[in-house]
């Protein structure tokens, strides 16, 4: 995975590890070492599974080659979205399956993972992404 913690695999289902406070409820992603509520008094946090469903709200197309740093295998120009994951939580994560040009705030999305690049020690590194809803 691209950086520990962040997410989890349930099978082929990610899951974002955030982090809830006991007080206030306040939920964190990534997670935090406290509660950042500053009406909250006690900030103790625990571990929260996060929903994998969501509503885009925002997103950014990156159309210039990031710096090395950040590798992607066969870089092409890609969307990150802002995901509304319901109680005031807003992710942002990369986009998967968009059309560039037919992005449309409002669209439901399901978090999934996918390789991000191919690490020659390590195999596929994942990350999470958000994928268009398919409705059943
Ligand atoms: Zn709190």
């Amino acid at each position: 995975m691209v950086a520990d913690g962040l997410f989890e695999l349930h099978g082929d289902e990610p899951r974002l590890i955030g982090t809830r406070c006991a007080a206030c409820g306040t939920v964190y992603f990534p997670q935090a070492p406290s509660c950042r509520n500053p009406d909250c008094r006690e900030k103790t946090v625990e571990r929260a599974v996060l929903p994998t469903r969501g509503v885009l709200v925002s997103y950014t197309v990156q159309r210039y080659q990031p710096p090395a740093l950040f590798r992607i295998d066969d870089w092409q120009p890609y969307a990150i979205g802002l995901v509304d994951l319901g109680d005031g939580l807003e992710v942002m994560g990369l986009l998967s399956g968009f059309a560039l040009d037919g992005i449309a705030i409002g669209t439901r999305v399901r978090l999934v993972a996918e390789s991000l690049y191919a690490d020659a020690e390590r195999g596929p590194v994942l990350t999470y992404k958000f994928a268009r809803e398919i409705d059943a």
